[in-house]
């Protein structure tokens, strides 16, 4: 939807807005808003709405912690809400300094530099994700416990899967926010759901997944659940990934389309494959971004391990589907929920493009099982948080990604997860190891 200022005005005047809320992502992928009366619509559309960012993950240090939240005015949206006089709007916004140039370190405004330079070379991009989560019970506290809240399967249908009426819910709602729903189903675990919505550009993409992710948490809590996006909540049960198909247009066609070639696939689409299997170590740091993240990426949960392209197996990284034409794309397997979707897309296009710029070459499609493959002919993804930020250190294209400011902010908040997390004696050392 396009908005002007006075487009705005009249639509908070028709559904008697009270309250608008100012939303922006923090380094880490958390959404964080303030509200504000409507009084104060003015000044946000004058984009003088000030705060104090240094309690921010990834924003500034103290010295300069003023910034302001400048409103998408396409983000504009009026709330869905329950009781009528709890109306409110939201803008999403973009990070300024006081100097009034786009602060850095802002997920958003490093997004948007990923895109202008696919756009400089003449491309544009379309994402799809497919984020999958956990419905868990809650105690009588209300805090989440790890008991399923069914015990059914792929694809299973009601009685045995619990969940049909939270996810018919989140669908319900999330068209209520604008959103072109597609497919959704009980996953492959216990209590594990996947939603899917339409594909759209990069920014409009992050900013859906974000919108998501808090829609689901909303809805699962009214239905007395808890919605989780951690990767693996279970050991020996499938982990939750974020699959995002990723299709490349050149003037209005399919930059990754060649109804020449014997697959189908542009020599176009294979740099860019090959370009983001070349950074594939770095890119875990983002796409993978925590301790936890890591335990899913392991053989046997149809999640990948492998630093490979295919068209159908599951245990590499990146995946060619069968549709052709416009609909030609790929489908990157590693990113999971917990990622912040601003810097993952930032990073992988940066990376693609590189493979491009560089004629970068992907090899051949791997056929192989490699769950089973035991040997070292192909390369692995990191096997923990530490490694993806080590080869993220090296990494000066997804370093240039990221920017300074972030990169720096980034690595040593993650240096430090990592070191917490060593630190830590696990019920599973205590269990192995207290009968020495
Ligand atoms: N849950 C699997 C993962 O961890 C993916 C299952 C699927 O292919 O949809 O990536
Ligand atoms: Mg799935
Ligand atoms: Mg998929």
């Amino acid at each position: 939807m396009t908005y002007t200022k006075e487009t705005i005005k009249q639509e908070v005047q028709a559904h008697k807005v009270e309250f608008i809320v100012l939303e922006f992502t923090d380094m880490l992928g958390e959404t964080k808003n303030v509200e504000l009366p409507i009084d104060e619509l003015d000044m946000v559309l004058n984009e003088e709405a000030m705060f104090d960012s240094s309690s921010i993950s990834g924003f500034s240090d103290i010295q300069e912690s003023d910034m302001y939240l400048v409103p998408d005015l396409d983000t504009f949206l009026v709330l869905p809400s329950l009781v009528d006089e709890d109306q409110s709007a939201r803008f999403i916004c973009d990070i300024y300094k006081p100097d009034g140039t786009p602060f850095e370190g802002d997920p958003r405004y490093i997004l948007k530099r990923a895109m202008q330079k696919a756009e400089d070379m003449g491309y544009t991009v379309n994402v799809g994700p497919e984020p999958e989560f956990f419905l868990f019970k809650l105690n009588e506290d209300g805090y989440p416990v790890r008991k399923f809240n069914d015990r059914a399967g792929y694809f299973d249908s009601s009685p045995k899967d619990k969940g049909d009426k939270v996810r018919r819910d989140i669908v319900r709602t999330l068209k209520k926010y604008g959103f072109e729903m597609e497919a959704s189903h009980h996953e492959v675990a216990m209590g594990q759901h996947e939603i899917n919505f339409r594909f759209d550009n990069m920014l409009k993409t992050a900013d859906n997944i974000q919108t998501f992710k808090n829609v689901v948490k909303d809805i699962a809590t009214n239905h007395d659940y808890h919605a989780t996006f951690m990767p693996k909540p279970i050991t020996g049960e499938n982990g939750s990934g974020m699959h995002c198909h990723l299709s490349l247009f050149q003037d209005g066609d399919s930059a990754f389309f060649d109804e020449d070639a014997e697959d189908g696939v542009s020599k176009t689409m294979k740099q860019f494959i090959a370009g983001i299997l070349h950074h594939a170590s770095g890119i875990a740091a983002i796409t993978n971004p925590n301790v936890n993240s890591y335990k899913r990426l392991v053989p046997g949960y149809e999640a990948p391990v492998s630093v490979a392209w295919s068209h159908s197996n599951r245990s590499c990284m990146m995946r060619v589907p069968t549709t052709r034409g416009k609909g030609t794309r790929f489908e990157v397997r590693n990113p999971d929920p917990t990622a912040n979707p601003y810097l993952t897309l930032a990073v992988l296009i940066q990376a693609g493009l590189e493979g491009i710029r560089n004629e970068l070459d992907a090899g051949e499609a791997e056929s192989r099982n490699l769950y089973e493959v035991d040997d070292d002919s192909v390369p692995t993804l990191p096997t923990n948080l530490k490694e993806a930020i080590e080869a993220l250190k090296k990494d000066e294209v997804l370093l240039d990604a990221l920017g300074e400011h972030t990169a720096q902010a980034y690595i040593d908040d993650k240096e430090e997860e990592w070191t917490d997390y060593s630190l830590q004696v696990s019920q599973w050392e205590v269990d192995k190891y207290m009968n020495k």
